[in-house]
């Protein structure tokens, strides 16, 4: 099926089914499954044709109208919410493909007010400071509601993988907000994301889920047994002999001190691997370390296969997998695992598997 792709990411379906499940046997609430920047590089309308159908799940969410829009045009029927808010160009988005948005200022609020859906989610700043109405402005806001529903009240976490003071603050901050809404009766209240899950929040009803989904923990100490959903595999293109002394790629930043037999796969910088890499990192081949050379250059990478045994030409290497993990990636290359994720590339196709 994959023979003519030169580098294609397997998508473990089954593992999506798996890791909400897990999740939600932890935290018995509802899931709101993040699937925005393209599920994390999944590919965002199969991941959501399988989330869809899952009992577990309340909603969908993207950070754009544009990828809302797209969810709808392949056919998703699930409630979709748009993180990023609402701007004045997307209206007919919201109206058209029937989108929540997160409404985080007052500019948004107006412009709800001149749409047929009526209905938001509201979200306040309790220190991430990026989106979100400031807690102090509540009885404001109150006052300019007219009429909305509001579906949802939220908050967000910016460092519950690193700040246990500021984010137990936050969850008893928010709790204040909360309280002060209660008479607006909203259906969903949500504030934990990912990392969040290690904190308990009793008064909240629902999740806010994204790479914990997909099968990365977001911090060392998170303990649900989530199980990798993305493979990211290429083909070996050509093997050769390199002597002693000979320098590989470009800059010739790598030296052979030995006559040594090397590989060049199809896979690079273009393909989302970092270039950061280069002369760090290794792919798998035959399940054994294949150390990566020299500059990654756009569309390939030369690798040493000194320990890989016998190889012949289209081989499959293993870029991510087989013990390799996006964190380790990321870890190699001074990034989080959400990065490597949402940058491997549209020329790596996506299969089902
Ligand atoms: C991306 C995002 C999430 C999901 O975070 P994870 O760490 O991937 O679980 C939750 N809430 C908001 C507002 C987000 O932007």
């Amino acid at each position: 099926m994959v023979s003519h792709y030169r580098s294609w990411a397997e998508v473990n379906t089954e593992n999506i089914r798996h890791n909400v499940e897990v999740i939600h046997n932890r935290v018995k609430k509802g899931i709101f499954a993040v699937v925005k920047a393209d599920a994390y590089g999944h590919g965002a309308v199969e991941i959501s044709k399988v989330l869809e159908k899952l009992p577990q799940i309340e909603y969908l969410c993207v950070a754009t109208a544009e990828e809302g829009k797209e969810l709808r045009e392949a056919g998703i029927k699930k409630g979709i919410l748009v993180l990023g808010g609402l701007l004045p160009e997307e209206k007919k988005y919201f109206t058209e493909y029937n989108l929540i948005p997160v409404i985080s200022d007052y500019n948004q609020l107006k412009l709800v007010k001149n749409l047929p859906i009526r209905k938001i989610h509201l979200k306040f700043d309790t220190g991430m400071h990026r989106l979100g109405f400031p807690p102090e402005e509540v009885d404001n806001l109150l006052r300019k509601l007219d009429g909305i529903q509001v579906e949802g009240v939220m908050s967000h976490f910016p460092s519950a993988d690193t700040d246990r003071q500021l984010t137990e603050n936050q969850i008893k901050q928010f709790k204040g907000i909360v309280d002060r809404l209660k008479h607006l009766k909203p259906k969903y209240i949500h504030l934990q994301n990912s990392a969040g899950l290690m904190y308990n929040c009793d008064y909240c009803n629902a999740v806010r889920i994204g790479i914990s989904i997909y099968g990365e923990k977001p911090s060392p100490q998170f303990n649900i047994p989530v199980k990798m959903v993305m493979g990211v595999k290429a083909k070996l293109i050509t093997v050769k002999k390199l002597k002693k002394g000979e320098r590989v790629s470009y800059n010739g930043t790598f030296q052979a001190n030995r006559d040594m037999v090397v590989g060049v796969v199809a896979f690079g910088y273009a393909d989302g691997l970092p270039r950061e890499l280069s002369n760090r990192g290794y792919f798998k081949i035959n399940g054994k370390k294949a150390p990566i050379l020299g500059n990654i250059t756009m569309d390939m990478t030369v690798v040493d296969l000194s320990e890989v045994g016998n190889v012949s030409p289209s081989q499959e290497v293993v870029v991510v997998g087989d013990g390799i993990t996006f964190s380790q990636i990321a870890s190699l290359s001074n990034t989080i695992p959400y990065e490597i994720m949402c940058r491997i590339s549209k020329r790596v196709k996506r299969i089902p598997v």
